[in-house]
């Protein structure tokens, strides 16, 4: 099963977790609030993650202090 992936920018407050647990999947806009890059998704939740990189990512869900960051098994 594929997983999508994107941040709720409204939520996000900018702590920088997600980037250091998932360097491939997140970064950070102008103002530190996080974003999905994997793929040029620019934060769509339109891109499949790769498999190799579900434990990072479940490390930045696990990690993320307002859970903002929405995983889904279909695209949004
Ligand atoms: Fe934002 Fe969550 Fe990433 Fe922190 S871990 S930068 S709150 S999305």
């Amino acid at each position: 099963m594929s997983k999508f992936v994107r941040v709720d920018k409204e939520k996000c407050i900018a702590c920088g977790s997600c980037g250091d647990a998932a360097p491939d999947i997140f970064d950070y806009d102008d103002s530190g609030v996080a974003e999905v890059v994997f793929e040029g998704d620019n934060n769509r939740g339109v891109t499949a993650i790769s498999e190799d990189l579900y434990t990072d990512l479940q490390d930045a869900v696990d990690g993320c202090p307002t859970s903002c960051i929405e995983v889904a098994d279909q695209a949004f």
